[in-house]
């Protein structure tokens, strides 16, 4: 019989019941070193203090009124934004795949109101993900979360990761723009090459078309800015956030330029629970972490260390990691044997990862972790691998 609790995630069999910083107790009292975060998500790690207090503070005052009102928490939130980033002008929703459909609404609709209906497409990357709406699914064009679900969604065109030609090549008379990761999170944690996004916004200029980016998982602190694409010095005319922005409420956001933000007016878009007070109020207390002076230098930091760790381990043990990739602390060890495996091995001692495409670990830890916290996490790793080791099954399958 089918469980109660549709079966779409082959679950671990874990049942966590407190946190703490980047630390999970199950309800059997066994903890757990948290390298996952909820996928990239409790970017304060669990039992923040300032968070849990910002969040229980508003529940106790309104939780939701809806968008037909004034909400100040998401005006300041949006003001915040607006100051730290390229933006303009911020649309707040639920999920990442959300703020996706707000992008590529946008980016079609700014065509549409400048006088170039026909630019509807969007070029898009191998080793993408961009969510699991119908239309996202089409943004991601991966064959195996597209099987099964009907026709694909026109209007999204895919080119290698990295290949500037391909990206040209594929430039036509219906493009809107592109959109891109800066660092693909699922596809397999890698990074694009900040020459490679220096020229997108180039080609992007050159043909009037829009640079959207996805930092659902990369951005909001992750990669050691608060947002990646920081790091190349160029701007995306719209981005998408999500994941962290919230430290594990739900919330998504779409962060725009004035010239694309202007035509998303009254009735063109909307959501009913985006940008409600309660989410805004958590996603300002974590805001209040991530601007405070250091915390993202202190994020560069820690993960600067940890790279360079895991690279000792990944030269220790070549027959189970081949290298380590990333940015910040959003990192993936490109694995020998199957990730799975050492996933296994690692939760066996006591740490949890996630697994991404292209046979890859991936690391995304709170972005509040302590050095402590990295060096047990590396014990942890170790001893995995130790397990994993190719030698290590045949002595013990005799
Ligand atoms: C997780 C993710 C999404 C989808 O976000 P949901 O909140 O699951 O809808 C989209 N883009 C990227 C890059 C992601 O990592």
């Amino acid at each position: 019989m089918i469980p109660a609790l549709m079966p779409t995630y082959n679950r671990a069999d874990l049942v966590f019941d407190h946190g703490n910083g980047a630390w999970l107790v199950t309800a059997d009292g066994r903890r757990f070193l948290d390298f996952g975060a909820g996928i990239a998500t409790s970017s304060l790690g669990h039992d923040h203090p300032h968070l849990v207090g910002a969040i229980a503070a508003q529940a106790a005052r309104v939780i939701h009124v809806s968008n037909l009102y004034r909400v100040p928490q998401a005006e300041r939130l949006a003001e915040r934004l607006v100051a730290a980033t390229f933006a303009d002008s911020v649309f707040f929703c639920n999920s990442g795949a959300e703020a996706n459909e707000g992008m590529v609404k946008a980016m079609r609709k700014t065509m549409h109101d400048t006088g170039r209906p026909e630019r509807f497409r969007v070029i898009c990357f191998e080793g993408a993900f961009h969510g699991r709406t119908l239309a996202m699914l089409s943004a991601t064009g991966n064959a195996k979360y597209l099987h099964g679900f009907g026709p694909v969604v026109d209007g999204f065109d895919h080119v290698p990761f990295n290949n500037m030609n391909a990206v040209r090549d594929a430039i036509g008379p219906a493009t809107a723009g592109i959109l891109i990761e800066p660092v693909q999170g699922e596809g397999g944690v890698r990074p694009a090459q900040l020459q490679f996004l220096r020229a997108l916004r180039a080609v992007c200029d050159e043909y009037g078309i829009l640079l959207g980016m996805d930092e659902v998982q990369c951005g909001m602190g992750r990669s050691g800015r608060l947002f990646a694409h920081q790091w190349s010095g160029i701007e995306p005319d719209v981005m998408s956030a999500a994941k962290g922005i919230a430290g594990g409420f739900p919330m998504g956001a779409v962060l725009a330029r004035e010239q694309v933000a202007r035509h998303l007016t009254p009735g063109t878009h909307g959501t009913t629970f985006g940008g409600s007070p309660l989410a805004c109020a958590a996603a300002n207390a974590v805001l209040d972490v991530m601007l405070e002076p250091g915390f993202l230098a202190e994020v560069d930091r820690k993960a600067r260390r940890l790279w360079a760790d895991l690279t000792t381990l990944a030269a220790e043990f070549p027959d189970v990691i081949e290298g380590v990739r990333g940015a910040g602390l959003l990192l993936g060890l490109k694995c020998v044997v199957p990730n799975t495996e050492l996933q296994q091995a690692a939760t066996a001692e006591g740490l949890l990862s996630i697994t991404a495409g292209d046979n890859v670990l991936r690391l995304a830890p709170p972005l509040v972790i302590t050095d402590e916290d990295c060096a047990q996490a590396i014990a942890m790793l170790r001893r995995a691998a130790l397990r994993c080791r190719p030698s290590a099954g045949r002595i013990a399958a005799k």
